[in-house]
């Protein structure tokens, strides 16, 4: 058995870097981001280069990719051909072959295979841990396999798809490997101390909190005072000392702490969103308090999180809070809604609870007649253009006399802020 990978050939054809998994993935956020702006701008040949570039490297990560591609189409691009992965089949096939690998020995890392399986090698670096990922296609698993194999060393093999094995090894550092496909056996041999007797294998070391960098969004700010509710008090000002409060306390418990405006002057929601995606921020917040005009009674801080789920009170809120935005056509919000990153939707709804059950606790602690009006998926603007978990907290109502008052005064202020920062520690605690 004898084959290679042609993975220059795909360097060599695609536009984006496909140099490893990790710029490959760079670039498919990046495009990604590009064909967001090129809606928002409403930019017909931006949004095609962007979509071929969404189409190249999410091809190359084995993404599915369909969709750009018909979106490409609907914006009369045609000339698009995608160029598949070329791998050289496995010859001599064995007569009795399991679809199941086996793994032979760990130090060094031995696996057979049989004639049908292929291999493609690529390397990763993501949060600062450095992957060595082989995955096996035409290959099934019998149990996924979680272990230490060296001492600095884990190996990770697991049942990626119905029809894919991935191998990963991992490591804190930077590590070299060497690997041979040979006569049907993966054999990968790694410059790492066996693990001794004695030892007892580290796990996965905690990222520390210090490491998280939060941008605080304060909502609107000088000429757009956001709502206003009873005694003329202003949204932008209540949003901004909340803000102002939530970076001192979590600078205290040691996060890294950026703000799109820490004054009372106006940002625009692209630039708010860019300004986040500049620090390479964990976690995205934006402030806001809500306004509901002839219902003096609704009261209760609500935590939302970027979702193209469309219910009619979040579309309520959603409109409102979109209006900066403005000249962007219904159907080309909801194309670009759809587009969204599942697994960023479900970390900022893990994100969401953690900080709307906090707020809620923490202000109970001191006031009896606090609502929960809980968790809920919104469409926001401002969340859309960010690249990591982010959420948008309605505080409470301008329109609720008792709540306006409290939402103007410090002390609720703080206690506010307090329990969002317990919220993302508890987040941050549970997600590493
Ligand atoms: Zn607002």
């Amino acid at each position: 058995m004898r084959f290679i990978v042609i993975l220059f050939f795909i360097t060599a054809l695609f536009g984006c870097n496909t140099s490893s998994l990790s710029k490959a993935y760079q670039s498919y956020t990046t495009a990604k981001q590009h064909y967001i702006q090129a809606i928002l701008n409403n930019n017909k040949k931006q949004k095609i280069n962007s979509l071929k570039e969404i189409v190249k490297c999410g091809s190359f990560l084995d993404f599915n990719v369909s969709k750009y591609k018909k979106e490409l189409n609907n914006l009369g691009y045609k000339k698009y051909k995608y160029v598949s992965k070329k791998v050289i089949p496995i010859k001599n096939p064995l007569k009795l072959e399991s679809k199941y690998i086996k793994v032979i020995s760990y130090y060094p890392l031995k696996i057979k295979l049989n004639s049908k399986m292929k291999v493609k090698y690529f390397t990763l670096v993501r949060n600062k841990k450095y992957y060595k990922i082989f995955d096996i296609y035409n290959a099934k698993l019998n149990k996924k396999i979680s272990k230490r194999i060296s001492q600095n060393i884990d190996l990770l093999i697991a049942q990626n798809n119905k029809n894919k094995v991935r191998v990963v090894l991992s490591n804190e550092n930077k590590f070299k490997i060497r690997y041979s496909t040979k006569n049907h056996y993966l054999s990968v041999k790694f410059f790492d101390k066996p693990i001794s007797k004695y030892q007892k294998p580290t796990h996965i070391t905690k990222v520390p909190l210090k490491q998280k960098i939060i941008v605080i969004d304060p909502g609107h700010g000088g000429k757009d005072p956001g709502g206003i509710g009873f005694y003329s008090i202003k949204e932008k000002n209540v949003v901004l000392k909340i803000g102002l409060y939530l970076r001192d306390i979590l600078k205290k418990r040691g996060y890294k702490v950026y703000m799109t405006r820490d004054k009372d002057y106006f940002v625009t929601l692209p630039n708010r969103t860019k300004f986040a995606n500049r620090y390479h921020a964990n976690l995205f917040i934006s402030l806001h308090c809500n306004i509901i005009r002839g219902k003096n009674k609704v009261h209760g801080p609500t935590t939302y999180f970027l979702s193209p789920a469309r219910t009619e009170r979040a579309s309520r809120v959603a409109k409102y809070e979109n209006s900066a935005i403005g000249n962007l056509h219904t159907t080309n919000q909801q194309i670009v809604l759809n587009f969204l990153n599942k697994d960023r939707i479900i970390q900022s709804d893990k994100m969401a609870m953690d900080i709307q059950r906090n707020i809620i606790y923490n202000l109970r602690k001191h006031y009896k007649d606090i609502y929960d009006r809980g968790v809920r998926p919104a469409p926001f603007w401002v969340l859309v253009g960010t690249q990591m978990p982010a959420i948008l907290i309605e505080t409470g109502f301008l329109t609720n006399k008792k709540e306006a008052s409290r939402l103007n005064n410090s002390l609720y202020q703080k206690r506010l802020a307090t329990g969002i920062a317990d919220g993302i520690d508890s987040y941050f605690r549970k997600n590493k």
